[in-house]
């Protein structure tokens, strides 16, 4: 997907049609305590909750519950929406965990980007301003959505456009690091619904008063493993320390180490859980190979790789920083476009490395994991 575009049909529809069951087309009560997606036999990871005081395993009884989005009942300019958007079909994420949140349950859910969890969480936030009216007053942010790197701020952002559309009295920015101040300062003090926010840059407002994060109804926190890893765990105690008791909260992740377990056990109230596994998407969608080469002939084996023209939109992913500039100078020396993207990189110079990969102006994007999580490109060949 076009870093901007946020309108994705075509995928979805193949994804769920293979994860759900042919008899989940009935509406089906789930677990009170949990859902999860997909047909038993296919699930390796299909486990029973055990009775326990301490953080519990992510499981999952009962199949998925929805297979259209008029059995949520939203409001008729988010409905139009969805429609513009093309999303017919609720994704697995989507139907398990789009009935319990507007019933102001909290949410735990094991789901990754790509899976329409970004929807997941926004469409019962916009139906909550839809049903009530609210406004907030001046500084006030009604819905926080915290999210690890700015990429991913700034695609989630897109999807609030989107799915805001038609809800034309919303109000909504995004606060990040790396870009001037000056107009979040302006966004926040007229109040907000809804901002999407990097933890740093956020702190920074709040303790010098641009925001206030008390009347925060709904708070997400998104790719929360991916918070741990790049050391934002502090950070979101203490942001959550500001918020009000009365809040929602919903917690991703597309992992669950013992970290985020504990995480989540300090911030949510009774989730609701959602165990959407990774490995099944990844399974169903994309082949893997593996090839083991000495180091020295890596590069030169990707350039043989490259001379494939099937191979049109192509991520290579390196450890370091220094090795995806590496890699992309060589292959650009070979004459094979690529662009770089890492944490080093000015963010408008990453916003335009995404931009001419996505549109194919450029064969290879070169990324090292951090920089690259939560990117949302279609059509990648390789
Ligand atoms: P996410 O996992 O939230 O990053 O979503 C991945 C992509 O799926 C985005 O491009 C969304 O626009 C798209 N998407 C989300 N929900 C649906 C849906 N129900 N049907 C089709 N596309 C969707």
């Amino acid at each position: 997907m076009a870093l901007g575009s946020s309108c994705h049909i075509k995928r979805f529809a193949k994804q769920t049609r293979s994860t759900l069951h042919p008899d989940q087309s009935e509406q089906t009560r789930p677990h009170p305590e949990s859902a999860g997606v997909g047909h038993g036999t296919r699930h390796r990871n299909i486990r029973r909750k055990t009775p326990s005081a301490g953080p519990e395993p992510l499981g999952f009884y009962f199949p998925l519950t929805q297979n259209n989005f008029e059995a949520f009942g939203f409001a008729e300019p988010l409905v139009r929406a969805l429609d513009q958007c093309g999303y017919q079909v609720p994704t697995p994420i989507q139907a398990s965990s789009l009935r319990p949140q507007p019933d102001g349950r909290d949410l735990l859910a094991l789901a990754e980007t790509g899976s329409g969890k970004t929807a997941a969480f926004l469409l019962p936030i916009l139906q909550d301003f839809a049903a009530s009216g609210i406004q907030p007053g001046p500084r006030e942010v009604l819905a926080l959505v915290l999210a690890p790197t700015r990429e991913l701020a700034l695609q989630i952002d897109q999807e609030v456009a989107s799915l805001t559309r038609n809800l034309h009295t919303i109000r909504r920015s995004v606060v990040l690091g790396g870009v001037s101040k000056g107009p979040q300062i302006n966004a926040l003090k007229r109040g907000l619904h809804i901002l999407v926010a990097t933890p740093g840059r956020l702190l920074d407002h709040v303790s010098e008063r641009h925001a206030d994060l008390r009347p925060v109804r709904t708070f997400v926190l998104d790719e929360a493993d991916r918070m741990f890893d790049m050391g934002f765990i502090r950070d979101i105690r203490k942001i959550a320390s500001m918020l009000s008791h009365k809040r929602r909260t919903a917690m991703f992740s597309a992992t669950m180490p013992a970290e985020i377990r504990t995480l989540a056990n300090e911030l949510l109230n009774d989730p609701f859980r959602v165990d959407l596994s990774p490995k099944q998407v990844v399974v169903d969608r994309i082949d893997q190979k593996m090839m083991i080469v000495p180091a020295a002939q890596k590069q030169g084996r990707l350039h043989k790789l490259l001379q494939d023209v099937s191979w049109s939109r192509v991520i290579v992913f390196t450890r370091t920083k220094r090795g995806a500039d590496r890699v992309t100078d060589r292959l650009t020396m070979a004459g094979i476009g690529a662009v770089a993207i890492h944490g080093n990189k000015a963010q408008n110079a990453r916003q335009r490395a995404l931009k001419d990969f996505s549109l194919g102006h450029v064969r290879v994007l070169v990324a090292t994991d951090i920089a690259a999580r939560g990117i949302d490109v279609s059509d990648v060949t390789h």
